[in-house]
């Protein structure tokens, strides 16, 4: 069996290679080091099996690319997931692209309730993106699962491109690789995909995907969030909390000085106003429960992880505190968004509210988008 040398790299992207940890960059299998030349296991699902496989880099090591794609002359795409628009959204990114043209993509739609206005939605990604600092030729909604979308994005991706490369940046768990294998699936034969380059003198490979004869599509690694609150979760809250199919609105009538949870994740408390309608789109597995405000701190205390869950029993520990903020609500239906989780939609009907959650995983405020 071969042993790994100090300056082997993939020789599909250019990634240090190691044997240790099959969801690390770079993993090999130990006894795929005799072959003659070493791919990474991403490059060789790529070239055999024609599928991207997302590798998650931290941020410092992202940010070691930045210069390399802005010294290029491309079109970035990103990509967001719109039920975790801040915790996806990198906010690094601006200085990632120099100055090349960015289209922003919002994926997963396929999970809305179909009343809802994409458009708005639209509006809505666009003004988080300039509030971010971030200003974007246009922005799309598609799901990468069903397709919806597609052929707008791909049209806006020719058209934005003229003829250069393109770079697909995007969170982990954003839907990268679904989008970029559906992308490579529909246009490009399985022969024709192989990943030939990368840049020397890196440790972190990208894969280039080609369009044509002169240009590619460069897939980069996920980056991890910190901010996210699927960071705190593990695996088997994470299916809870993320919605898999359609989600259904769950409408409750409240008092004012009543609190819902949503699992033991975030707290809504309704301090002040006429009874009124809220509307919580969140996956249909995470339990919403109703109480008193002046109770919700004692049910917390004594409940969080079982009858407040997730996050469950065993992970409570690792499960920051909530923060408290207070919101006041004129007459405008608004949308209280949780990143990470989904959204309450308010009626209309003046209101003062409290969100809790951890502290880098703050509430935002739209126009209902439904
Ligand atoms: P990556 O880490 O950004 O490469 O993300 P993946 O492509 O691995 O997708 C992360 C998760 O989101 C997987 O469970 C996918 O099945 C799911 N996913 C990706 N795109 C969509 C979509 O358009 N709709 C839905 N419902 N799920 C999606």
């Amino acid at each position: 069996m071969g042993r790994i040398e100090d300056n082997d790299v993939c020789q599909g992207c250019g990634v240090m290679i190691q044997t240790e940890d099959k969801n690390e960059p770079g993993y090999v299998p130990a006894s795929a080091l005799k072959n003659e030349m070493i791919i990474c296991q991403r490059c060789f699902r790529l070239k055999h099996y024609n599928e991207i496989q997302d590798v998650p880099y931290l941020d410092s090591d992202f940010l070691k690319m930045i210069n390399q794609i802005s010294e290029t002359k491309s079109l970035i795409v990103k990509l967001v997931d719109i039920f975790d628009f801040n915790g996806s959204f990198i906010k690094s990114l601006h200085r990632l692209t120099g100055n090349n043209p960015i289209i922003l993509i919002g994926n997963k739609i396929d999970l809305l309730p179909q009343s809802t206005n994409l458009s708005r939605l639209r509006q809505w990604m666009k003004k988080e993106a300039a509030d971010l600092g971030l200003t974007v030729q246009d922005v799309f909604l598609v799901s990468a699962k069903t397709g919806r979308g597609y052929n707008e994005v791909k049209n806006a991706i020719e058209f934005h491109r003229k003829g250069q490369d393109v770079y697909v940046v995007g969170s982990t768990n954003v839907g990268k690789s679904t989008f970029i294998n559906y992308l490579i699936n529909e246009s490009v034969g399985a022969k024709d995909v192989i990943t030939t380059s990368y840049f020397p003198g890196t440790t972190l490979g990208f894969i280039e995907i080609p369009l044509d004869q002169t240009s590619s599509l460069y897939d980069t690694p996920g980056v991890v969030n910190r901010g996210q609150l699927t960071h705190y979760l593990s695996q088997e809250d994470i299916k809870v909390v993320t919605p898999n199919k359609e989600i259904k609105p769950r409408v409750y009538q409240l008092n004012s000085q009543q609190t819902l949870y949503i699992g033991g994740l975030a707290r809504f408390d309704f301090i002040k106003g006429e009874r009124q309608s809220f509307t919580c789109y969140f996956a249909n597995g995470i339990n919403i429960h109703r109480t008193k405000l002046d109770q919700a701190d004692q049910l917390y205390n004594h409940h969080l992880g079982g009858l407040l869950s997730p996050p469950s029993q065993t992970e409570v520990k690792n499960y920051p505190a909530l923060v408290e903020k207070t919101i006041k609500i004129a007459e405008e239906k608004v949308d209280i968004v949780f990143p990470g989780l989904g959204w309450i939609t308010l009626s209309g009907t003046p209101a003062t509210i409290a969100v809790h959650t951890p502290s880098d995983v703050p509430v935002s405020k739209r126009k209902a988008i439904i």
